[in-house]
């Protein structure tokens, strides 16, 4: 899998100009306005940025076309049940991955009438986790409940090491009600093909599902580029954050809490044909 993914980034490289070299990050839409109200602390892997893939045998095997035998993935429902009342500890300052320091987490934002978003995210990516596995993945999560504090950012992007990419399951909390939509985040770097390789079947898997782009901060293809996330920052596998909807918005508001599965469809479908086509190669 991991070779194979490298196949692919090396192939896209190749026909950027080369492979091999230190990668040119193209930013297509670095958006400095941010219209997303509320801090984001995915993981952080202030592990190397070095590349380090290898050439893997097993992953040369045949495996059916649907199949997601081998493939390790990394979800990360953002924040947690029990940050709120430990804000010391999520205060903390820790490496945000370009030289500086952020808190170690966030509370997350939340509906008007108080459904908050760490469920969100946890509902989700609990569903999404258990369908993955069903279709063979092996899923590792950055953490185990919806009542503990943290895991730092840090930590959210270091735990996806072992994993072939990472999916952080966030949503927005603009302020703006009126606002709607998902949208993809990624972050300019070594990965930022394959990266953008993943955001794109994600936001494939959300419109397929009738999930309208957020127009508020992400450009028409339903991504953007930002620098301050830092657990995207120090991720050394391919990795995005999802923003599913807008909590703040009365209908997107009403869906994310009586109907987590429809965001949990939209986003196994995004994984698994990423998953797919890495695996497959080009
Ligand atoms: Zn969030």
């Amino acid at each position: 899998m991991k070779h194979a993914i490298a196949l692919y980034a090396c192939a896209v490289m190749v026909l950027l100009g080369g492979c091999g070299g230190t990668q040119t990050a193209q930013p297509r839409t670095t958006v400095e306005p941010e219209p997303i109200t509320h801090e984001h602390n995915p993981g952080d892997t202030s592990a190397s940025e070095t590349p380090q893939r290898k050439p893997d045998e097993s992953d040369s095997t045949d495996k059916p076309a649907n199949s997601l035998d081998g493939v390790t993935i990394a979800l990360d429902p953002g924040h947690n049940g029990g940050n709120a009342s430990h804000l010391s500890r999520i205060n903390k300052k820790v490496p945000d991955g370009r030289g500086g320091k952020k808190a170690c987490n966030t509370t997350g934002t939340a509906t008007d009438d108080g459904f908050p978003e760490h469920e969100f995210n946890w509902n989700v990516a609990t569903k999404v986790r258990d369908e993955l596995e069903k279709r063979g993945a092996r899923v590792i999560m950055s953490r185990d409940s919806n009542d503990g504090v943290g895991p730092c950012v840090d930590e959210r992007g270091k735990f996806a090491d072992e994993a072939d990419f990472l999916v952080s399951i966030h949503a927005n909390g603009s302020t703006d009600s009126s606002i709607r939509g998902f949208g993809v985040i990624l972050a300019p770097g070594e990965k930022v093909e394959e990266s953008t390789k993943l955001a794109e079947a994600i936001v494939r898997g959300f419109k397929d599902h009738d999930f309208p782009i957020n127009r508020a901060g992400y450009g028409k293809d339903g991504m953007v580029e930002r620098t301050d996330l830092a657990g995207l920052n120090h991720a050394s596998v391919p990795a995005v954050i999802v923003e599913c909807g807008e909590m703040r918005n009365p209908k997107e508001a009403e869906r994310m809490q009586k109907d987590p599965d429809a965001y949990a469809r939209a986003l196994v479908d995004g994984i698994d044909a990423f998953a797919s086509y890495a695996t497959m190669g080009l």
